[in-house]
This record gives C-alpha cells, structure tokens and sequence, in this order.
C-alpha cells in the first residue's frame, strides 16, 4: 500500500514498502524453487479415538525448511502460493506424498487402517480436473480411498457453488472423505451442511482454547458437537493442548481429538514408530490424558 504524505500526496518513494516488495520476490522465487526442486517436505500429526484413546489417523502438513530463514511456517507460504498458483503444485505434492505415504502405512499395519486428511486449498477445488487429480494419487499410490480425507474450510464451501458440488460429488463418489477444517469459524449459515456431501467436522482451536469445564462457556463447542450428532458427522476437536480440555470434549461426546497434548507434527517415521507401540499395547496405554 502507497503511504501518504501529510498533504495528502502519495510518496513517490518509501523505502520500506519497496524493501517489503523485493522480499516478496525473493521469497517467491524461493518458494517456485522449492515447489519444483523437492524442497518441500511434509510432516504428520496423529489424531486418536477421544474414547478409546487409539491412533486413528494423520493430518498432514507442509513444511518448509529454507536454508537461512529456517522452517517457514505455512500460514505465511500457503497464501503466497495461492496468489502466485504454485498452490496446484504444491498441493498435488502434498497429496501424492500423503498416498503414498498412506498406503506404506497401510502396509505395515493392515489392521490400523489410518485415516489420512489432507488439507485442500479453495484454488484447487476450483480446478477442473481436481477429482481426477485425486483419482490419480489413489490409482498411483494404491491407498484406498476410504483412507483419504480431504479437509477444507467452510469459505471454500461459500465460493463457486456448483461447480465445487460436482468436484464434491465425484469425491464422495469415489469413497473419499470430506472434513470441514476450522468449522464454526466462517460466517455463512449451515446450509451447505445439507448441500455439500460433508462426513467430518473439525472443531476450530479457538473454541477448544476456551472450553474451561463450566456449563457456559462450553456450550459452544456442544453445540457443534450436538450438531454432528443429529447430521451423523465425525466430530474432531483441533489444538487440545491440556488434560481439561480432554476430559471437557470427552463429556460432550467429541468423537476425535488432536493437539500438542497427544503429539505436535513429526516426520513420517515417528507415526511409523507410533503405530509400532500401538500393535502392541493395550490402547488405554496411548496418552489419553
Ligand atoms: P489446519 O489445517 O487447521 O492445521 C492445524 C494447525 O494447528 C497446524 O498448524 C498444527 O500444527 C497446529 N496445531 C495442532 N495442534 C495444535 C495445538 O495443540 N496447539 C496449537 N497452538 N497448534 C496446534 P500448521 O502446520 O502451522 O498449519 C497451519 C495451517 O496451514 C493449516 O491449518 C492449514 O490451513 C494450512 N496448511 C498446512 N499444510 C497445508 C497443505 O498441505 N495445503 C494447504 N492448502 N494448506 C495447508
Ligand atoms: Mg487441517
Ligand atoms: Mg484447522
Ligand atoms: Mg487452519
């Protein structure tokens, strides 16, 4: 944005909004660098059974260790990749890794059977071919598709509805699953609940952050639990990082939990190595708070 003198005329110069421009450049170039150059790396975070306290899926997320900066974190390169459309390729990539990654898993545990999400940007949704992409990574991958889960935010929902449904439709017609991501965040009715081939809602962060154990401050996320209840979705709580929360979502008939208090994201050999313990273990062994 052009700053303002104090007459009112824009500055001909300002020194750091064409410092921030240059950045944004570079870091452009260095994200299409790493998109096509295998830069990118994908990590894992377990979700578990809230009842049963079993692993029962992944959620994977996108890395991206840069040489100087460190790791990038994905709420800063995602919206990058989508202004620029390196998001079809960075997302393909994410996908096919999370297959083939899937279906070793699979291999190694046939009777874990982990569910797999995969977060799925609104740009490439908005693709033709999108479904035949995903047809594509399961064909290659030979992952079954009733192992994929494809997470998406209500927004992506709002947008281009009909041809969003016909992508939707050619999923659920393949037997992938759909999951609603960030759910109670986005500002629209619930009407696309009814339109839209939906299997999962994943409780934002932000409402598991305030459950405190009293009546009325959960009545929120009880609310969205009774929710999927009465529409027969899965309910997954995000960002469950203390005992109290556990033992909150558990009351209100959460059916899932993810967060820091299970595991943050790793790398793919620590599930590997999680599935390994849980094979042999009584599940109420897992940390189940
Ligand atoms: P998300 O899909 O809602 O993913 C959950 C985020 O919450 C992840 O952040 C995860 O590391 C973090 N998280 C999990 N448990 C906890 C917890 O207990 N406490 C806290 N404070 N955070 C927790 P991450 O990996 O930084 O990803 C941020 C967002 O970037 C994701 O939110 C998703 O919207 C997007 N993203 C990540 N990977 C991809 C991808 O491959 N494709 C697309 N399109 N978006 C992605
Ligand atoms: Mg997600
Ligand atoms: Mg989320
Ligand atoms: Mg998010």
């Amino acid at each position: 944005q052009a700053k303002e003198r104090q007459d009112g005329e824009p500055a001909l110069y300002d020194p750091s909004m064409h410092s921030s421009l240059v950045e944004r450049l570079a870091l452009e170039a260095e994200l299409r660098k790493a998109v096509t150059d295998q830069g990118l790396q994908v990590h894992y975070q377990p979700t578990y059974g809230i009842h049963d306290g079993e692993l029962a899926g992944v959620e994977a997320l996108v890395r991206w260790p840069h040489p100087e900066r460190g790791m990038i974190p994905p709420d800063v390169f995602i919206p990058l990749a989508e202004q620029t459309g390196l998001i079809h390729e960075l997302g393909r990539f994410v996908l096919r890794e999370a297959c083939f990654q899937g279906r070793e898993w699979a291999t190694l545990s046939p009777s874990t059977a982990l569910s797999i999400g995969v977060n799925v940007s609104g740009k490439q949704l908005q693709r033709r071919d999108f479904a035949g992409e995903v047809s594509q990574a399961l064909a290659d991958s030979g992952l079954s598709a009733e192992h994929l889960v494809l997470e998406m935010t209500e927004s992506v929902l709002m947008n281009d509805t009909e041809s969003t449904l016909r992508t939707l439709e050619a999923l659920k017609a393949m037997g992938v699953r759909i999951a609603i991501d960030d759910f109670g965040t986005g500002y629209s009715s619930l009407s696309y609940l009814h339109r839209f081939p939906v299997d999962i809602l994943k409780i934002d962060r932000s409402f598991v952050e305030r459950l405190s154990g009293t009546d009325a401050e959960d009545s929120l996320v009880q609310s969205i639990v009774q929710l999927g209840q009465t529409l027969q979705l899965e309910t997954i709580a995000e960002g469950i990082e203390e005992p109290g929360q556990l033992l909150a979502l558990r009351r209100l008939g959460c059916t899932m939990a993810q967060g820091y208090h299970f595991g943050r994201p790793g790398p793919a050999d620590v599930v590997s190595r999680l599935m390994v313990e849980s094979a042999g273990q009584p599940a109420a062994a897992v940390p189940a708070g």
